[in-house]
């Protein structure tokens, strides 16, 4: 799915491996821009690479239709 936003994993912010919900409530209040379209994101994904090529967890930070879409082509 990171295909669908260009987006470089090992440039995205490191996520706790046990991130909680309060967590990622909290990075959403905190006005990341959507990677894909540089608006505000509302909505906050975490991501693992499933073959292993990068360390660990990264928050992947979205504007809601952004994030509808990674979830679609997910
Ligand atoms: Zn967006």
């Amino acid at each position: 799915m990171l295909h669908l936003l260009k987006a470089e994993p090992t440039l995205l912010p490191v996520a706790p491996d046990d991130a909680s919900g309060e967590d990622i409530e909290r990075r959403r209040q905190e006005a990341h821009s959507c990677l894909s379209c540089g608006q505000r994101a509302t909505t906050v994904l975490i991501v693992a690479d499933p073959q292993g090529a990068w360390q660990g967890k990264r928050w992947l930070d979205l504007c809601y239709a952004h994030f509808n879409a990674v979830r679609a082509g997910a």
